[in-house]
């Protein structure tokens, strides 16, 4: 059984990758963000401050998180309801970052991650899969592009997806993002020492793949 971590900021392109080449690799992927995700719905549903911890940290005891897979890749249920579209609302985006820093959040999701893993191959994407959930992992990839790049793909996405935004918007609530992910005090969103950096500003997604591809053969024998 082996386990790739690929970490990396908002917009990067991890989900992509990391779909790609669990089909690719027939192996399973977990995206641990779509977790914090469900989290920051179920606070922004029910109209909790998620800057108060404590309260925050007192609704974890209502909260059932589950990860199942379907024909179009995970599904996350949260109280048993399939969540996966609401999770991906642009509001939601700084829900999830803001309750990420919550160290009793995270402990909260370590045991759905780790037991992904306990069956199956898998690659994980999140921020701290190579550093906190799976230090242990056989390979770890911290994918990157620059700030206007990786803008300008979430902001496409967000378009094709019907969402109205901007690009000014999308950048600055990434970077906003990025620099509570970077900052926290528990599990900050930095690479693992042992990760291999992998700069995707100037490659297309096949080149990318390929690349993540190359240095997953480097390191384990498929
Ligand atoms: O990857 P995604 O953008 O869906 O993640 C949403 C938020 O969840 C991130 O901004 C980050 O704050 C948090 N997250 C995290 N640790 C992970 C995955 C996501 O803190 N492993």
């Amino acid at each position: 059984m082996y386990k790739i971590a690929l970490d990396g900021p908002s917009g990067s392109g991890k989900s992509v990758m990391a779909r790609a080449v669990s089909k690719q690799l027939n192996i399973l992927y977990v995206d641990t963000g779509a977790l914090y995700r469900a989290i920051g719905l179920y606070m922004f549903r029910n109209e909790i401050d998620v800057s108060d911890s404590e309260k925050v940290i007192s609704n974890l005891k209502n909260i059932n998180l589950e990860l199942a897979q379907s024909e179009e890749g995970q599904v996350v249920l949260l109280n048993g309801e399939n969540v996966n579209k609401d999770i991906r609302l642009p509001e939601i985006s700084m829900y999830a970052s803001k309750v990420s820093a919550i160290p009793k959040v995270r402990e909260f999701l370590l045991d759905i991650q780790r037991n992904t893993a306990k069956k199956n191959n898998v690659i994980m994407d999140g921020r701290d899969i190579g550093t906190v959930i799976f230090p242990d992992a056989e390979v770890k990839i911290f994918l990157f592009a620059s700030d206007e790049i990786r803008a300008q793909r979430r902001y496409k996405e967000l378009i094709e997806k019907g969402i109205e935004t901007t690009y000014e918007e999308v950048l600055s609530d990434m970077l906003k993002r990025d620099e509570n992910d970077r900052n926290r005090a528990v599990a900050p969103a930095v690479p693992a020492d042992d990760a291999v950096m992998l700069d995707s500003s100037y490659l297309n997604i096949d080149q990318t793949i390929s690349e993540i591809i190359r240095i997953i053969r480097e390191k384990i024998n498929l």
